[in-house]
């Protein structure tokens, strides 16, 4: 495409079901919004769209878990989703709802469109139904064996160990997800896009048309899935969850969640264009306008097939440019995951690190999952703050403007004479707008961002260098060329910074004392960034230093729900051989009283108590130091164990057992009368 005239930006519409983790935002959001603030400043037209996507079958599924209406459940998330986008600086021109009616009305229209053309095949066919449940399993409604590559957990129409597309019917050995029960088949009537026939399309478009500019990631899905051949998709379901089949003869039967989410960008741009006066058709239906969609590799097959075999059948529309898929972000080497709460939900982060969303949104960027899966770890969350944020960018601005308020009271010097270095340095500068820019039109925001921060590290070496501290005492003029100099490498990261980290840019120009409305041309075309004379503010720090304490927490925090989740998954032990009553009366157990308890020199599980077991004090040597402090057991009772032959462990003779299970945070717990019973009573 030439210079496009416009930009229609879309990000996936996440689903209403749960609030959003740092996978999401790594996947599809930062990027998304580095690249609509970047357009912005360099004077682009950009509509940057997203919204709530209320209409997926795993939010009735939920309603119907939490004993509430599905309405409950969009409304909850959504406005918790909306809240946790705008803490975290994704600057939407529009988030919608695909629940309003604008959007309704849209994809009713779209469908009716594509009805008319003769796009669809109407067929009545069997289909998985459950008869307890008295409904059709399709999607998530239905769990089986995927066909292609055997996973046992694949929903109905996408697996999610694969990222295949399939029909529920395609499913080996499918069970209910409602009942549990295997379902039967009954006859329906569906309509069916037939991808097959939009094959030849599809290849020379994206298989001969894109073959040098999209991801390598993404080309190659796509190849292989219309190499293994495309087949009739059915865009219809028996549902009572979703936006009704406006056709006569389906009643009952809504559209597939996955033909209606993406018309959702449509129908948010008609709303963000009809409050900003602006036409909404340029933005879908010009050949001058370009086209991007952001999406998570889990999407690739409805927005690079599915969604463009609509709009190419609709016939109004353009077609993507580009569909900058990432690939997945795990957490700490496990897949991140909502049912097992292995996840840094966002609005827990902001929580525990207040207002430092830029430096998730850092870390996340230089460590996008790009053209393979990636880990987040906690350590490199720190290190890239301390080592990079703090160490560089944070202070090499704290020095310039602490020195500038200290020598000129905060007055940005005049300059002498530039010396070669301050010369190259200068031209340096103007580079960089440039060099960022590229790596963000071709979607490669990790490599975008290490430029931004060499930008901060030449700053920091040419203070390092230069040493101003020092050369106050001997030439005082070369400072005011230095400090002129630094402030001018200050101004332009207070720009080029701000699609990366809008909260710091915003900072640092108040800092500075600038114009909000610096553009990214600015910095390369403005002969001076910052004047002489120009009173700039008192020093502030832009990032602080994470210490390991706070790292230890959350990782803490994640072992507890590894613990939690293993708890929960455990398999109990199957009951052990029958015995006599004879066998049970040979157990002699008492209540007793632990009077003292000390640690076990040189053992991490140990302790030495002292018991008072009614019938004597003795002392009982036990594995319970990880789970209780001695100080905290004094007074417990608990359960012995009394006739257990005595033996040594550590070279202290122990005389019983204490009775304990286990907690599902992987604690110890103690066996436990009720009420307070009188030492050596019985238990029988
Ligand atoms: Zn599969």
């Amino acid at each position: 495409m030439n210079t496009p005239k416009r930009y229609t930006i879309t990000a996936a519409l996440p689903y209403t079901n749960g609030p959003i983790h740092i996978g999401h935002l790594a996947g599809v959001y930062v990027p998304s919004d580095i690249y609509a603030r970047y357009l912005r400043l360099t004077g682009k037209d950009v509509a940057y769209i997203c919204g709530s996507d209320e209409h997926g079958v795993a939010i009735p599924m939920r309603a119907k878990k939490e004993g509430v209406s599905p309405q409950d459940i969009i409304d909850k998330y959504h406005g918790i989703i909306k809240k946790s986008f705008s803490d975290f600086g994704i600057s939407f021109d529009n988030y919608a709802r695909t629940s309003d009616k604008i959007h309704h009305e849209t994809a009713s229209a779209f469908f009716n469109k594509l009805y008319e053309n003769g796009d669809f095949i109407e067929e009545v066919s069997a289909q998985l139904y459950d008869a307890e449940a008295n409904q059709f399993l399709a999607d998530r409604f239905v769990v089986g064996t995927c066909p292609k590559c055997g996973f046992e957990e694949s929903y109905g129409d996408q697996c999610e160990n694969c990222g295949t597309t399939h029909n529920a019917t395609d499913l080996i050995n499918p069970k209910s997800a409602i009942t549990g029960n295997i379902p039967s088949l009954k006859e329906t009537k569906h309509w069916f896009l037939p991808l097959d026939k939009h094959e030849l399309f599809l290849r020379e478009w994206i298989l001969e048309g894109h073959k040098k500019d999209w991801k390598p990631n993404v080309y190659g899905q796509v190849k292989s899935w219309v190499e293994d051949g495309l087949r009739p998709r059915a865009v219809t379901r028996d549902l009572d969850w979703g936006i009704p089949v406006p056709v006569k003869g389906a009643e009952g039967k809504v559209l597939y969640v996955w033909f209606d989410a993406p018309i959702g960008y449509i129908s948010s741009t008609k709303e963000w264009a009809a409050r900003e006066g602006k036409n909404w058709e340029d933005y879908w239906k010009k050949d001058d306008t370009k086209l991007v969609h952001f999406i998570g590799k889990d999407n690739i097959v409805f927005h690079c097939i599915i969604f463009p075999s609509m709009l190419k059948a609709h016939g109004d529309y353009i077609l993507p440019d580009n569909v900058p898929a990432n690939e997945f972000l795990n957490l700490e080497g496990n897949k991140l995951s909502t049912s097992k709460n292995w996840a840094v939900w966002l609005h827990e982060y902001l929580e525990e690190f207040p207002d430092q969303q830029d430096v998730l949104r850092y870390t996340l960027t230089a460590n996008a999952p790009e053209s393979k899966d990636n880990d987040f770890t906690w350590k490199d969350f720190q290190a890239k703050n301390n080592n990079e944020l703090v160490a560089i960018f944070g202070n090499f601005i704290n020095r310039v403007v602490v020195l500038t308020n200290k020598y000129y009271n905060g007055i940005v010097p005049t300059p002498n004479d530039f010396s070669e270095i301050d010369e190259d340095v200068l031209a340096a500068v103007k580079e960089f707008p440039n060099t960022i820019g590229k790596s963000i039109e071709r979607y490669r925001f990790r490599e975008a961002s290490q430029e931004l921060m060499n930008l901060a590290r030449l700053g920091n070496k040419y203070l390092a260098d230069e040493e101003p501290w020092k050369v106050i005492k001997l030439d005082e003029k070369r400072v005011q060329t230095i400090l002129y100099v630094a402030l001018q490498i200050s101004t332009a990261l207070s720009v080029v910074s701000e699609p990366f980290l809008p909260f710091t840019s915003i900072k640092l120009k108040n800092i500075l004392n600038v114009d909000e409305k610096l553009s990214w041309e600015d910095v390369t075309d403005t002969p001076i960034l910052l004047p002489s004379n120009h009173q700039i503010s008192k020093a502030e720090l832009l990032f602080s230093k994470i210490e390991d304490k706070a790292i230890e927490a959350q990782i803490e925090k994640l072992q507890a729900t590894k613990i939690a989740n293993e708890q929960e998954n455990k398999v109990l032990e199957p009951q052990k051989e029958t015995i006599d009553f004879d066998d049970f009366t040979k157990l002699d157990i008492r209540i007793g009283t632990i009077l003292e308890a000390e640690k076990v020199a040189k053992t991490k599980k140990l302790l030495k108590l002292k018991v008072d077991v009614g019938i004597d004090t003795r002392t009982i040597v036990s594995g319970i130091a990880e789970s209780f402090s001695p100080e905290s057991i004094i007074g417990q009772q608990v359960s012995v164990l009394v006739n257990l032959a005595p033996r040594k462990i550590r070279g202290v003779e122990s005389q019983g057992m204490i009775l304990m299970t286990d907690t599902s945070d992987g604690k110890l717990a103690f066996v436990e009368p009720e009420k307070t019973v009188k030492n050596g009573q019985e238990v029988s």
